[in-house]
Formats: structure tokens, C-alpha cells, sequence
């Protein structure tokens, strides 16, 4: 599995043992220093988990975390949250925020790993799975085939890595800028405008002698899969 990471820590010591640690197991890292940039960041880009420390330069890690909170797009993107001892009473405050989980400084990088580990199995069990399920829909990965209510279905392969995206993330939305980061990948210069196509045809071929439509358009945000439909369909 690899899962995306992105490190928000001004102490450039410990961002860098982190990014080396995680990237020796198999995780993608970026790594920024300033809860402003990260705030700015995260508008354009997705991460599956997020390492935030408490007092960053810029925007505070607890002020991040619920503006984080507060967004559509990442609602439910897994927060570790890193403060110092002394701060520690201030842990009922940062859970409150909306962390998923909380880990006191000085701490051992096999303790952090473990965490991380849980929290994205906890968090994202379809990031390792080999079947995709999401109400009546499949998507078999190792034979890359997808069905609808067992009818087999042909997609291009944009659509297919469009609808796997977003069935490793079910309910989460993202902006046209986060599917073009996320699906196309962020080297290519590609008109936001593109998205829009590609998930007409997804939409087209998935609801083809159907009358719910799994992805959702979240108006001013993006596109969802639908969690009703998830539950129902
Ligand atoms: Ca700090």
C-alpha cells in the first residue's frame, strides 16, 4: 500500500528523520514547515495522512486541524497530531479539534509508524484491498475489471483509475484540482475543465439501465461518491 503522507513540522531535524523513516517503508512524504503553506497545500492536494505538529509558524497546528475540519474536502482526512510535553494538557483541546489521534514529544519513530499504520488501516482499509465495493458497484483490481449489480462494465482508462480513486476514498470529496493531482498526477498541466468530461463518461457508463447515480457533485467543491448510494444502492 502506499499511502501519501504529508509532514507539517517546523523542526527541521525531526521532519527529516520522519520523511526518511516513512519513506523507507513504502510511503510517498512531502514535507512542509509553515501551518500557513500546508493550510494552502492541502487546498490543491489530497494526502491520505496527515502529521501535524501543535506550534507551527504561520497558522497553529489546532487552527489548521479545524479549518481542516471545517472544509468538505477534508472532513475526514486522518490528523496525528505532535505536541510537546508541556502541552500536553491541552489534549482533551486538540482532540476536540478533530485529530484522530495524538502523540506526545519526545517520541520513538517505531511508536509513530505504528500509529500511522493503524490509523490508515483504521481509516482507509480499500487502499489495500483487492476488490473495490461500494453499493452495487465492484471493482476488481487485480483483474481490472469493474461491474454494476454483476453487469460487467467497459471503461476507459482515465474513467477506471477515476472511479478507483474514488472508491479507495468513499464519501470524501474532492475539488477538480484534487482528481487532477490524484488521477492524472500533479507534473501534468491539464484544464480543470477535464475532470468535468471524464466524470460524465464515468457517470454515463456507470448509470447506463440505472436510475441512481453513485458520484455526487458537491456544488462549489467537486465530485463524491455518494455515501447514500454506498449504503443503499
Ligand atoms: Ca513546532
Amino acid at each position: 500500500m502506499k499511502a501519501n503522507i504529508l509532514i507539517v513540522e517546523d523542526e527541521e531535524a525531526l521532519s527529516l528523520l520522519l520523511r526518511y523513516n516513512l519513506e523507507s517503508e513504502g510511503y510517498a512524504v512531502e514535507t512542509v514547515a509553515r501551518g500557513d503553506e500546508a493550510d494552502l497545500l492541502l487546498k490543491e492536494q489530497s494526502p491520505d495522512l496527515v502529521i501535524l505538529d501543535w506550534m507551527l509558524p504561520g497558522l497553529s497546528g489546532i487552527e489548521l486541524c479545524r479549518r481542516l475540519r471545517a472544509r468538505a474536502e477534508t472532513k475526514r482526512l486522518p490528523i496525528i497530531m505532535l505536541t510537546a510535553r508541556g502541552e500536553e494538557s491541552e489534549r482533551v483541546r486538540g482532540l476536540a479539534t478533530g485529530a484522530d489521534d495524538y502523540i506526545v514529544k519526545p517520541f520513538s519513530v517505531p511508536e509513530l509508524s505504528a500509529r500511522v499504520r493503524a490509523l490508515l488501516r483504521r481509516a482507509l482499509p480499500e487502499r489495500i484491498a483487492d476488490v473495490l465495493s461500494f453499493g452495487d458497484l465492484e471493482v476488481d483490481r487485480e483483474k481490472r475489471r469493474v461491474s454494476r449489480a454483476g453487469q460487467a462494465i467497459d471503461l476507459g482508462p482515465t474513467e477506471y483509475r477515476l472511479l478507483e480513486f474514488l472508491m479507495e476514498r468513499p464519501g470524501r470529496v474532492f475539488s477538480r484540482e484534487q482528481l487532477l493531482n490524484g488521477v492524472w498526477g500533479s507534473q501534468i498541466y491539464i484544464d480543470e475543465r477535464t475532470v468535468d468530461v471524464h466524470v460524465g463518461r464515468l457517470r454515463k457508463a456507470l448509470n447506463r439501465g440505472h436510475h441512481t447515480d453513485p458520484i455526487r457533485t458537491v456544488r462549489g467543491a467537486g465530485y463524491a461518491l455518494d455515501d447514500r448510494f454506498g449504503k443503499t444502492g
